[in-house]
């Protein structure tokens, strides 16, 4: 990693920007501090940009968008082929870095960096996709065509837990359409984006195309309030993803803005509950359930299931392999900071004082050696009711909820209701009852006997409610649609040996 790390203390680095192809060292004095989630310890400090810093970048991406976008589309294409096979040259190393800040595994980080991988190649479809329309001869000699023209500099503000993931689905379509890109990632876990934007520039693109700054709420408010930046993209938490919503509009521009979620696995009398098991283990408590898919709550439709479920599930949850994100062969590593771990230990608390019952208790998990890592065992909670608090507000960390429900209606209503609308499932074999949920379910992505619908990057990504603010979704042709605007022309040829009459159609 070519990265340069100034070094602040023993073992602890300082992070920089990077605008213009260059990384820029922090001027503002402030920094915030990158943890080493499996040992505890910090392991770099990262600059929190002022305003006049964001400002900086946002000036780079504004003088680099007039030779974007006039960039043939092929040859943009040509540059995202080229940073597609230097992503999975540098999968490996990308994923180390994703694995070291935030504490996912090493392996489901390789896993993260490909999905990301997988929209930059799609983005290379861009010649065909970003083609217009065209009808011919509406009247005599008048043609319409419509195009679809960048916007000029866009935003993106990515969340820690996919660091990889989430910057990519933003300007893999962002970029390719012709945009240049001022990203803003967590400031927990920033080392992979910065990679990212180096790689683009080796790619072949010109420097000042895709910019990263690091910062926090002083960041992210000049981006939202800067006339320069005509579009935000935003992945994080609901709250603030509601605010950047607000922000964004009132100051005119384009947002796109997810929020978070609480996804409910409906199970069915007639599942295969060894397949309910094992699909809940990975998507209960990979990632250590710090993933906006991530199944939290287990709906059992009746008794019997949730007792044979809870059976299957017991011994494999007090057995999770934990340890340290880079050792190989592990389900889970730390939570991405010590705060954040004591929020998840508040809510299994606050689902015990409400009246839950805790079936195992993550909390008392101690990796030996590890002593001030960041880790919690898997937590399984029975007798979860609607009106608890802990049900009602995501928790985001490795805690499976499991509900008990009379009949299939009551089931479905659960994830309708809830204000929450990311993703959900249904396992069953009842084909019938599925197409039903599948139907009319009020969530934006929906599994079929798969627990974690995430759609492959030529479909797109997106949820309801709470989940997601603004018109269109994440990567896909409605990523095209976001990043675009249309610009219909009207034209007027005439055959000059032909009549110069100017007539539109009318009825006659
Ligand atoms: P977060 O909302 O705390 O932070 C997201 C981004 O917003 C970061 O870049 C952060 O620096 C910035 N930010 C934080 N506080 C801010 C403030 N007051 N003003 C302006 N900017 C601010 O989210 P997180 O903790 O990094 O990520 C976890 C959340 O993201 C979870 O809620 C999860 O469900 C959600 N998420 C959603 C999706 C999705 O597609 N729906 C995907 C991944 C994560």
């Amino acid at each position: 990693m070519s990265q340069p790390a100034e070094a602040v203390a023993s073992e602890v680095t300082r992070l920089s920007h990077y605008i213009n192809g260059e990384h820029v060292d922090g001027q503002s004095g402030r920094f915030g501090d990158v943890y080493n989630p499996s040992r505890g310890v910090k392991a770099s400090e990262v600059p929190l940009a002022s305003q006049a810093e964001v400002e900086a970048a946002i000036a780079v991406a504004e003088a680099a968008f007039p030779g974007w976008a006039a960039t043939s589309v092929l040859q943009r294409a040509r540059v995202m082929a080229r940073y597609v096979q230097l992503l999975y040259q540098h999968q490996e190393e990308l994923a180390t870095l994703v694995s070291k800040e935030h504490g996912k595994v090493v392996e489901d980080a390789m896993g993260s960096v490909l999905r990301g991988i997988e929209v930059c190649e799609f983005a290379c479809g861009a010649p065909h996709a970003q083609k217009g329309e065209f009808s011919d001869n509406v009247a005599r000699g008048i043609d319409i065509y419509s195009m679809r023209k960048p916007l000029g500099v866009v935003a993106g503000i990515t969340p820690f837990n996919f660091p990889a993931m989430i910057p990519l689905w933003m300007a893999g379509m962002a970029l390719i359409t012709g945009n240049t890109v001022v990203l803003k990632p967590s400031e927990k876990d920033p080392s992979c984006p910065l990679r990212l934007a180096e790689l683009f520039v080796e790619a072949g693109a010109p420097p000042g195309v895709f910019n990263v700054v690091n910062g926090d709420k002083e960041a992210v408010d000049t981006l939202l309030t800067d006339e320069r930046v005509k579009a935000v993209s935003f992945v994080g938490s609901t709250p603030i993803a509601k605010y950047v919503y607000a922000t964004a509009t009132a100051h005119g521009k384009r947002c796109q803005a997810m929020g978070g979620a609480k996804n409910h696995m409906l199970i069915l009398p007639d599942a295969d509950l060894d397949d309910v098991a094992n699909a809940l283990m990975g998507a209960a408590y990979g990632s250590a359930g710090e993933r906006c898919m991530a199944i939290s709550v287990g709906v059992c439709v009746g008794d019997d299931v949730a007792d044979r479920l809870i059976e299957k599930l017991k011994p494999r949850v007090e057995g999770l392999r934990i340890g340290p994100s880079l050792e190989r062969n592990l389900e889970m590593g730390p939570l991405v900071t010590r705060e954040h771990r004591e929020k998840v230990m508040n809510y299994i608390q606050m689902a015990a004082d409400e009246g839950s019952r805790l079936v195992v208790d993550g909390r008392d998990f101690v990796l030996e050696g590890h002593e001030d890592g960041f880790f919690l065992g898997g937590s399984l909670v029975d007798q979860v009711r609607p009106d608890m608090q802990s049900y009602q507000e995501e928790i985001f960390g490795p805690v499976l909820q499991i509900m008990r429900v009379g009949s299939f209606e009551e089931g479905a209503a659960l994830a309708t209701d809830h204000p929450y609308g990311n993703g959900t499932s249904i396992f069953t074999r009842n084909g019938a009852a599925a197409r039903t949920f599948a139907d009319k379910v009020e969530v934006g992505m929906v599994g079929i006997n798969v627990p974690i619908p995430v759609p492959l990057a030529f479909h797109s990504f997106g949820g309801w409610k709470s989940s997601a603010f603004g018109d269109h979704n994440q990567y896909g042709m409605e990523a095209l649609r976001f990043y675009t605007k249309v610009k219909t022309v009207t034209s007027r040829w005439l055959d000059s040996e032909l009549d110069a009459e100017f007539s539109m159609p009318v009825l006659k």
